[in-house]
């Protein structure tokens, strides 16, 4: 191939203007449940513009819409580029609308200038990544990445007290021009463009972050039984206190689990305290764990760091501990080639890079379980992000499509005709 060809910059920031329209909020955020009137709305723009340019229209069983620019041999497994449309209440313009609409930006560069790629190139707009409405999240890609929709689905009640089924009926409804096709694969690879939603990009100057893989979650359930008892006769050795035990546990896995390794993250969200008096000793005090690492190995680990340490500190306070997984997802490794290519194309353009793991869950996390998937972020001010004060730099919104643009050339292998 001769050469990359450039973005067209404006295009993009003018298609995030008129999206960040759709369910824009008064303090300049967006509000844009999934499967909600403002998500059919942004669905509907999408598929205008796409049909505008002769792109292929399909949905699937969960909504996930793509836009499909055929290949010179269209027998061959799309290329997936793309990410989600759907916002927290008081999301911000750019979490998932950016990836979306690069996806779109790249499908019209490669209109524009008349190139001809191997396989075809799809933009996907994934149904539901936020959860915010619908739990859980990333349940459109979720059931691409099993080849089925969840057990029980349509009767999943949203914030709102709408039904998943109605809602979901009704947006494959809106968009009957879009075809039918069937959930998951095959597919080429898969390339989402996103915003970090951290500070680290920022901070160290870097316009790029080439993402080698989304850190795991494990949710834990620490339960600490004691005794309730009288909080004015009763002296300290006669005490099973649940709380003191809960306290201890919680003060030393902050003090020792984040300062030993800086891949860890581990947060404590949640405090139940039973009976829950002024004057009473808690009988019972459960207590959630957030685990997060990039090693799946490592979370085991602590995992079972966290189980021996409560069973210590309960036992030495008279009490028992016990701990429940409520959640667990594993980590994502992206794609080595794919991750070099997106390192590749931010070296060509002379953007600073600096390669990371993601701290939030995405869509590719299991489009990875499917195929090759790697991510492109871009950094966002102060790592501001669910909340309507998220920004994005022009300059970097274009250097993050120009890359997924360059990296999606080099990864279908493309023919140049100019
Ligand atoms: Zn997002």
């Amino acid at each position: 191939m001769t050469g990359f060809p450039a973005i067209d910059g404006r295009r993009l920031l003018a298609r995030l203007d008129a999206f960040a329209a759709i369910g824009a909020t008064p303090a300049g955020g967006v509000n844009r449940p999934a499967l909600s009137e403002a998500d059919r709305a942004a669905r509907a723009l999408l598929a205008d513009l796409g049909a505008a340019r002769g792109f292929s229209l399909f949905q699937d069983a969960a909504a996930n819409l793509f836009l499909r620019r055929a290949g010179a041999d269209d027998r061959r497994p799309p290329f997936l580029i793309g990410s989600h449309l759907d916002s927290q209440p008081t999301g911000g313009r750019f979490d998932g609308a950016l990836g979306t609409l690069a996806a779109l930006e790249v499908l019209e560069t490669l209109e524009d200038r008349g190139i001809v790629t191997a396989g075809p190139v799809e933009l996907v707009a994934w149904t539901n990544e936020e959860g915010s409405r619908f739990a859980p999240g990333a349940f459109g890609s979720q059931s691409a990445a099993a080849g089925a929709l969840p057990a029980g689905w349509p009767e999943t009640v949203g914030s709102d007290g709408a039904r998943l089924g109605d809602e979901l009926a009704a947006t494959l409804a809106a968009l009957p021009q879009a075809a039918m096709r069937p959930l998951g694969g095959p597919f080429a690879g898969y390339l989402e463009l996103h915003i970090e939603q951290g500070p680290l990009l920022e901070r160290e100057g870097a316009l790029i972050g080439v993402v080698e893989g989304i850190q795991g979650t494990r949710w834990l359930e620490v339960a600490i039984e004691g005794q309730v008892a009288h909080a004015g006769t009763t002296p300290l050795a006669d005490r099973r206190d649940a709380m003191a035990a809960a306290a201890a546990v919680i003060t030393r896995l902050q003090t020792t689990v984040m300062p030993a390794d800086a891949d860890a993250r581990l947060t404590v969200g949640r405090l139940t305290i039973a009976p829950g008096a002024v004057n009473v000793i808690p009988g019972e005090v459960a207590f959630s764990i957030d685990l997060r690492h990039p090693s799946g190995a490592e979370i085991d680990r602590l995992e079972a760091e966290i189980t021996a340490l409560a069973a210590r500190i309960a036992a030495a306070g008279g009490c028992r501990a016990s701990v429940r997984r409520s959640m667990d997802v594993a980590p994502a490794r992206f794609d080595r080639r794919l991750v070099g290519i997106v390192e590749g194309a931010a070296e060509r353009r002379g953007f600073a890079s600096r390669r990371l793991f993601s701290g939030a869950f995405h869509d590719a996390l299991f489009m990875a379980r499917l195929g090759p998937a790697a991510m492109v972020f871009v950094p966002c001010r102060a790592g501001l992000s669910h909340n309507e004060a998220e920004y994005v730099e022009p300059h970097q919104a274009i250097a993050g499509a120009q890359v997924l643009c360059d990296a999606t050339l080099e990864a279908v292998a493309a023919s140049v005709a100019a």
